[in-house]
């Protein structure tokens, strides 16, 4: 590679500029929820930082942006340590970029199952239950420590304070992700708009606005429901695959999609995303795009994980629909 004191000094600069914008975003978007760009333009700078530190590799270094999960903790929140990390997950927009990913992973595992099911546009929680009941729920925030929101989460109707069935496991540490179905989104910026208060820019951020609330009763409030899509640190769940762990989530009263599929070709899978490109709005929250999966549990340790994101899966991303619009003077994506 080429000598840090080597690379031009505007590219240095620029990749310290995007840096500085990115975090300046994701403090926004995650602790304020309230960005003031829209995903894609988010993606883009993103995008824009990887390639420069591809060519120059000596500008990548471990707080990059590009290298971890991004995220933060506010204040208002206890810290708690999450059991397992939870990972970002990295993105393809192309069906090239997609088989150049799949043939990565087969290069190094023998796949013959994939996991498909919807990107929902929400926010990560991760669940922790001992010997059957809800101890703990918390954001994701950096990965390792997120914010405690487990008054807020018990809530939510559907997250059960109880699992369900006469063997449940003695820890069984779950993720999801929380969502504001769309139908109920207008509705709550209408409201938020007459009592004067500040409408959310889409339901992903009202979603993780109506959750982090110091006061619980404003969370109860809102219509927010979770869908589960991981499984973090367990004992007495015993599964070998993520298909076979959602199977027995659902039996224990944790909702999970109906929507994922296991399909054993790239060519599946590709028109599993096309259809479901031209079905995106026929569910009851936003997806911005779909997440492939390595179904197989022994074949995900194989593959393992960056300082980022899992090796054994993809978030394949939909074009943007977002078009941004001026309400009562106030930038919001519709
Ligand atoms: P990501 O949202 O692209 O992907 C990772 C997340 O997907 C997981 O943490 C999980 O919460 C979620 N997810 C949804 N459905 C899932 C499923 N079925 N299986 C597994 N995971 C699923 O990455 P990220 O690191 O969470 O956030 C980065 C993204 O957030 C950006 O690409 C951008 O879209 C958005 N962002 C926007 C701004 C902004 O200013 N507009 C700022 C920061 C981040």
């Amino acid at each position: 590679g080429v000598a840090v004191d080597e690379i031009p000094a505007r590219t240095r600069a620029r990749a310290a500029e995007l840096a500085r914008e990115l975090g300046e975003h994701a403090f926004r978007y995650y602790v304020l929820d309230s960005p003031t760009v829209s995903d894609a333009e988010y993606d883009r700078l993103m995008a824009e930082l990887t390639e420069i530190e591809t060519r120059y590799p000596g500008l990548r270094t471990p707080d990059s942006p590009t290298q971890k999960v991004a995220g933060a903790i506010s204040t208002l929140f206890t810290p708690v340590e999450h059991l397992e990390r939870l990972l970002s997950l990295d993105n393809v927009f192309t069906e090239v970029e997609f088989e150049a990913w799949a043939a990565r992973v087969t290069r190094e595992a023998e796949v013959d199952a994939w996991l498909c099911e919807l990107k929902i546009d929400g926010l990560a929680v991760d669940l922790v239950y001992e010997d059957g009941y809800l101890v703990r729920a918390a954001t994701r925030g950096d990965g390792r420590t997120g914010e405690d929101v487990t008054p807020n989460i018990r809530t939510l109707a559907a997250v059960p304070g109880r699992l369900r069935g006469g063997s449940v496991p003695g820890l069984l540490e779950v993720r999801g992700e929380v969502f504001f179905p769309t139908a109920a989104f207008t509705e709550l910026n209408a409201t938020l708009v007459a009592a004067g208060d500040k409408p959310f820019a889409n339901p992903r951020n009202a979603a993780a606005g109506s959750l982090r609330q110091k006061d619980p009763r404003v969370t109860a409030g809102r219509p927010l429901s979770m869908i589960m899509h991981g499984l973090g640190a367990h004992r007495g769940f015993d599964v070998t695959s993520q298909s076979e762990a959602y199977q027995r989530m659902a039996e224990l009263g944790l909702p999970v999609s109906t929507h994922h599929e296991v399909l054993a070709s790239v060519a599946e899978v590709e028109a599993f995303v096309r259809r479901w490109g031209e079905h995106r709005h026929d569910v009851e929250h936003e997806i911005d795009g779909v997440v492939v999966k390595v179904d197989a549990f022994g074949l995900q340790r194989r593959l393992g994980a960056t300082s980022k994101s899992p090796r054994w899966a993809v978030a394949y991303k939909y074009p943007p629909e977002e078009v941004t619009t001026r309400l009562l003077g106030i930038e919001v994506n519709v």
